[in-house]
């Protein structure tokens, strides 16, 4: 009797677990576009898009490779639009009862299939470098779990980077080169685009029809989708903007979008690229000459290190993780996070590329967008919708540990040691975003002050009791104590008064 191997839409990698242990001459694959996975949080249509678009084109190699693939296109009339309902219908249809299927990346996913009345069996997805089992064995019995720990077993794990059992250069992290403020002139034009095919075409059309109400441009869509053009993608990184990818790795330009990023996170996650063939990459790269150390440990770190902690954070935690609100945060997402008009040019920017491209890269997530709305004090939940809608690379396993944990701090410090907050100082060293902004970052109070600057002590000051005491944060009470008392009296007013007149729906 033939079995149904489940593929879902980020999982198109021929070596896949599911299709791994799948007989090629007897069973199903059956691959689904339903509503309920482009509608349970409203998903940019630049994701939805080139999800469904790879599928097709992953769909369509299997089948010339020779698997039985039984695929519902998302208006097909008899599709019930739901995962567990699909291979319901196909297991009618093929005669089968049994499901194979790779570990979902999402607990609610993995909860559906469990309460799918065929029997199912979940096979780890092995397309990590760390197991469930080894970031258990890892994490068991340390205090704290902090990433750069995990980071060094990951590189004894894989050799990368390596001189025997030493670090390449002596050295485990070049962090410390990495944190030039943004350049004059930037020499890398931008990831590859590729222009959309027929398939591509069909596809933008269907999402344009059923999705055009998200938050998001569809077009112009330029994302690859299938594996030969993701690896083109990769090797015009390494070729063109990895040599700088260190330096200028957290800096941010208001009229440049990618810098010198990669842009693979969207392929990594979906299947179309390993992340250690990218990693490898990379490696060669240094090895060849071609990019220095700090460039190559810089991005390696990114994936076998923050890439694999923060999936294993999300499975060993477990599925309230990404529901925690440890600073009791409650205030409503502000309509500027769906584009609506914000005199903070930082943030406007931030927004502006993402509803453009659904990307917006590391430091403008965690400081401009996260960092505001830990200041704010926006809730978790809204704010971890709204990164799992609007970025292309955004699964829940990857997103919440970013979001919840890294940038909001409401897992009550498992992933970072201390909340990443900053003022409009940081911002204004990492970027161009303040010239030519409304408010004026030297401000600190009064007429036309930086809300950042506000927000910022605002933050400090209700969250004493919970941060006072960390050894990493006792500078930051100390200068806020040395200040004049009416002068923070000031600060904590207006600030109040801008979070007022924002939750009012003004614009600010
Ligand atoms: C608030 C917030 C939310 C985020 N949400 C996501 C998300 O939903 N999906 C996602 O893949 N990444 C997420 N990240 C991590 C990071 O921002 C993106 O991986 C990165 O911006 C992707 O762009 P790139 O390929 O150009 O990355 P590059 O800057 O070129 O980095 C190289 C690669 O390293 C990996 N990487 C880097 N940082 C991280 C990280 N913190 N966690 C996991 N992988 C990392 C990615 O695979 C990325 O492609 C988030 C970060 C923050 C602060
Ligand atoms: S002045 Fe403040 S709000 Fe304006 S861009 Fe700079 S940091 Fe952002």
């Amino acid at each position: 009797m033939s079995r149904l191997i489940l593929v879902l839409g980020d999982q198109l990698t021929d070596g896949v677990a599911a299709l791994k242990a799948a007989d090629k001459s007897s069973d199903v694959v059956v691959m689904a576009e339903v509503a309920e996975e482009g509608s349970y949080v409203p998903h940019h249509p630049k994701k939805i898009v080139l999800i469904l678009a790879a599928m097709r084109k992953f769909a369509t190699r299997l089948r010339e490779e020779g698997w039985t693939v039984a695929y519902s296109e998302l208006d097909d009339t008899e599709n019930s639009q739901s995962i567990p309902g699909e291979l319901l219908r196909r297991a009618e249809q093929h005669g089968a009862s049994e499901v194979i299927a790779t570990r979902p990346g999402e607990y609610r996913l993995i909860a559906a299939l469990e309460g799918c009345p065929l029997k199912v069996t979940l096979l780890e997805d092995d397309r990590f470098i760390a197991s469930h089992k080894d970031f258990e064995d890892w994490a068991e019995g340390r205090k704290a779990l902090r990433m750069e720990y995990f980071y060094r077993e990951m590189r004894r794990k894989t050799g990368l980077l390596m001189e025997g059992d030493k670090p390449a250069g002596d050295k485990w992290n070049y962090d410390h080169d990495n944190r030039k403020p943004a350049p004059d002139e930037v020499a890398f034009s931008g990831p590859m685009q590729f222009a959309p095919d027929d398939m591509v075409e069909e596809v933008l059309d269907l999402v344009e029809s059923r999705f055009g109400n998200h938050f998001g441009d569809v077009r112009p869509f330029w994302f690859a989708t299938d594996q030969e053009q993701a690896r083109r993608a990769l090797a015009h990184f390494v070729t063109y903007a990895l040599p700088r990818f260190g330096d200028f790795q957290d800096a941010m330009l208001a009229d440049n979008r990618f810098l010198y990023h990669a842009l693979v996170s969207p392929y990594i996650n979906i299947g179309l690229l390993d992340p250690l063939e990218v990693c490898q990459a990379v490696e060669q790269a240094w090895k060849d000459g071609h990019a220095p150390i700090n460039a190559a440990e810089g991005f390696i770190r990114q994936i076998i290190g923050w890439r694999e902690y923060v999936r294993g954070i999300y499975f060993l935690e477990g599925p309230d993780y990404p529901r925690r609100n440890g600073l009791n945060h409650q205030r409503k997402l502000p309509d500027f996070y769906w584009g609506a008009e914000t005199r903070m040019r930082c943030v406007s920017k931030a927004v502006e590329q993402t509803g453009a491209e659904a990307y917006a890269h590391h430091i403008q997530r965690l400081m401009v967008t996260g960092n505001f709305a830990l200041l704010a004090g926006l809730d978790p939940a809204e704010v971890s919708e709204w990164y799992l809608a609007v970025y292309a690379d955004a699964f829940e396993w990857v997103e919440a540990p970013n979001v919840v944990g890294m940038s909001l701090f409401a897992d009550g410090g498992v992933i970072a040691s201390k909340p990443y907050v900053s003022s409009g100082a940081y911002i204004n060293r990492m970027s161009d975003y303040c010239k030519g902004c409304h408010y004026k970052v030297s401000v600190k109070t009064g007429d036309g002050a930086c809300p950042f600057n506000l927000l910022y002590w605002h933050f400090l000051d209700r969250h004493r009791d919970r941060f006072s005491n960390n050894a990493r944060m006792g500078n930051m009470y100390r200068t806020w104590d040395r200040m004049d008392a009416m002068r923070r009296e000031t600060v904590l007013r207006e600030a109040d008064e801008f979070l007022d007149r924002m939750s009012a729906g003004e614009i600010v």
